[in-house]
């Protein structure tokens, strides 16, 4: 396949955030942006994990900035809108991705804190992340945000309640804040991944996933460049009129 993000620097002069870039999914999209050009705040609250990504984009040539940030706290937020603005000049990318899985339990079982942490992390974070990047992006003239949600933010799996519900949230907020902000030149679309391959699924035993791995018509988990080229695509010029949708990259799971 080749790699027309690569080829073309299509994102020479932008400046993106991409949270939960130290591992899996967002240091695939925050790579792929580099590869194009972008100059990457690379943001998690594992700084170790986001420093070696960000040494990574620079052995390659790119830009890119290691940040620590606990998503789930508006001041830390507001605070790596910030960096990425006083460090690159200014902000027209963002994909809002950091996420945990929560506790694997049926809706009368999860406890409290349990709940409070997945919505914390996965949907919380993302209403600040957006609080925080849109009115950047104005003052830089308009921009692009994926917010990473999943398939489970159109269906629902048991034991997951807090994920699934989270999810779900994502895709809507995603929709609404898309309609406030389209004649303003953002747009902001959803992704959905299904089962990828990331640490992200380290909790699950060997017979966990090959069953998860049935799930999917295509025969395999998908793996997070895969979603990363999907991520792309929706920040670039070429998906221009794109905006509040929610778009799979799911390997057949939501055909079936
Ligand atoms: P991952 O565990 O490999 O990466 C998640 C990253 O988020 C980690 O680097 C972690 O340190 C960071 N993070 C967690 N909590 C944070 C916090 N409070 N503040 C800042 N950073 C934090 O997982 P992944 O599979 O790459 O997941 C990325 C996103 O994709 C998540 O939102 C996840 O829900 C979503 N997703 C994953 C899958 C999958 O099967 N892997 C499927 C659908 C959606």
């Amino acid at each position: 396949m080749t790699d027309r993000t690569h080829d073309t620097k299509e994102f020479a002069g932008k400046v993106a955030i991409v949270t939960g870039a130290a591992s899996g999914i967002g240091a695939a999209v925050a790579e792929l942006l580099a590869a194009g050009g972008a100059s990457v705040l690379v943001a998690d609250h594992d700084a170790e994990g986001a420093n070696a990504v960000a040494e990574r984009i620079a052995k390659t040539g790119g830009a890119a900035l290691a940040h620590r940030v606990d998503v789930s706290d508006p001041t830390a937020v507001k605070a790596m809108v910030d960096a990425a603005v006083e460090r690159f000049g200014g902000l027209h990318l963002a994909v809002n991705n950091a996420g945990i899985g929560g506790a694997l339990a049926p809706l009368a079982d999860q406890p409290l804190d349990a709940w409070h942490r997945v919505i914390a992390v996965n949907l919380n974070s993302v209403f600040y992340s957006m609080r925080y990047e849109i009115p950047a992006m104005l003052a830089a003239g308009g921009g692009a945000i994926v917010n990473m949600a999943s398939i489970l933010g159109s269906v629902g799996t048991p034991n997951s309640s807090a994920y699934v519900a989270a999810k779900h949230g994502v895709v809507g907020m995603t929709k609404s804040a898309a309609a406030e902000y389209a004649k303003q030149g953002i747009r902001i679309n959803s992704v959905g991944p299904a089962y990828i391959d990331t640490p992200l699924l380290n909790v699950l035993d060997a017979a966990t996933k090959e069953y998860l791995v049935g799930l999917h018509p295509v025969g395999r988990l998908g793996r997070a460049k895969e979603v990363a080229e999907l991520t792309a695509f929706l920040l670039s010029d070429r998906a221009s009129f794109i905006t509040g949708s929610y778009h799979l990259v799911d390997g057949g799971y939501t055909a079936l």
